[in-house]
């Protein structure tokens, strides 16, 4: 069964066609600049270099045209035609509270995501437009919608909602959804794979740390708590994002610099975290190479990350009573041995010890704790279209 997994952003488009047989990628690649000039299409077929083709893509329309015309092309095609395709899966960012589990698309399920728009509006319009474009090029063919939110529908009332008037969760639908779901649920079943035990017998805590970072504390296989909240601004401090403030202060900055409520909310997400606080410096690699430099700007943006991810990590000890299992993964948790061994130091009193030459190491799933630690600590590559073409398989089969 081939499955294309499609990822559509307001200007950009990324796909995967899934051969899940043996869950192999038989292509991959990147539509850029959808709707402005340059636009053009990374190409990745099979095992082949990528290719960049520039191509007009005034819309969406045309940018997953020009998908489907590399996939089945003469040259550098990996399918015979459209019928290959056997279905599609969609990521969408916002459910909101009306989808806890992946689902089959049809028109009362693109009618429920329009309804969540105002949640996502810079994502969720993005990913009804793939949708609706994948209908009509692919009419017939079934597709199934994968939800960022939907992981975290089982927390509880105490994790998700805020301290305002009640009115704003009830009325508004204002509460903690929390994002980057399908990442969590598929490294917190795919450790526990890997440590050769059941999801439903662990208390694990997954550390997704990318340019967007997020912390889930996942309880016997379901989440129970998460770092982002109303937004994917919350929580953490992360590569341009501010991550958790008080919340006065975004009035007072505003004064301040004689801007509005929505150019400040620009600031907190375009240009704070880790590159507001090192004037633009966002890129872990640029932050750990200044720390070593001694640069000190670069030194309290790594400080800060790191006190903030172990802050994370003991407060979900606390909710789950415990721990068993750390997962490190995305671009910083997978490939920085420096933050995550700077994150354990502060994980001392829960027993937590790291095998020095083990966390130095680069690679697939991997231990980095030493045998005697008390919690395991490892390091998960996600993979959330797999998991998308796994919950595509199962629906569309079923
Ligand atoms: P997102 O999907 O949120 O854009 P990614 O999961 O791709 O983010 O992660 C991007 C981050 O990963 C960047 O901050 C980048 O610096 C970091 N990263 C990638 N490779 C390395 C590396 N070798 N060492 C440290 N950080 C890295």
């Amino acid at each position: 069964m081939n499955i294309l997994v499609i990822n559509c952003g307001s200007s950009s488009l990324k796909f995967q066609l899934i051969d899940m047989d043996n869950e192999s990628v038989t292509a991959k690649g990147l539509c850029e600049r959808i709707g402005m000039d340059g636009s053009r299409i990374v190409y990745t077929p099979g095992d082949k270099d990528k290719i960049t083709i520039e191509s007009p893509m005034p819309t969406h329309t045309e940018a997953i045209q020009v998908v489907l015309d590399c996939l089945t092309g003469a040259e550098n095609g990996v399918i015979k035609d459209l019928s290959a395709i056997d279905a599609v899966g969609h990521r969408v960012v916002h459910g909101g509270e009306k989808f806890a589990e992946s689902i089959v698309i049809d028109d009362a399920v693109i009618a429920a995501i329009e309804e969540c728009n105002e949640l996502a509006p810079l994502h969720n319009p993005a990913n009804l437009i793939g949708i609706n474009v994948c209908k009509k090029l692919m009419p017939g063919v079934p597709m199934v919608a994968v939800f960022d939110t939907a992981f975290h529908q089982t927390m509880p009332p105490k994790a998700y909602l805020y301290g305002l008037p009640l009115k704003a969760y009830k009325e508004y639908r204002v509460r903690r959804y929390g994002f980057h779901g399908t990442s969590h649920r598929f490294v917190s079943k795919h450790v526990a794979e890997y440590l050769g035990k059941k999801p439903e017998d662990l208390k694990t805590i997954v550390c997704h740390l990318g340019n967007g970072a997020s912390i889930c504390a996942v309880d016997h296989g379901k989440s129970v708590d998460t770092s982002m909240g109303f937004t994917p601004l919350a929580g953490l401090v992360m590569g341009t994002r501010s991550g958790d403030i008080d919340p006065a202060i975004l009035e007072y900055y505003a004064d301040k610099e004689d801007i509005s409520l929505k150019q400040a909310i620009q600031v907190l997400n375009k240009e704070s975290g880790l590159a507001g606080l090192t004037g633009g410096k966002s890129d872990c690699r640029d932050l750990e190479a200044g720390y070593h430099a001694g640069d000190e700007d670069c030194i309290n943006a790594m400080e800060i990350f790191c006190y903030d991810v172990a802050k994370y990590v003991g407060a979900y000890a606390a909710a789950l009573n415990g721990v068993d299992v750390i997962a490190f993964t995305a671009g910083i948790g997978e490939n920085s041995g420096f933050v995550r061994s700077k994150v354990c130091e502060y994980l001392g009193y829960l027993g937590v010890q790291i095998d020095a030459e083990a966390n130095s190491q680069r690679g697939d799933d991997m231990t980095i704790s030493t045998p005697d630690s008390k919690v395991t600590v490892c390091v998960i590559p996600t993979n959330e279209e797999l998991m998308i073409a796994r919950d595509t398989k199962e629906l569309v089969e079923a």
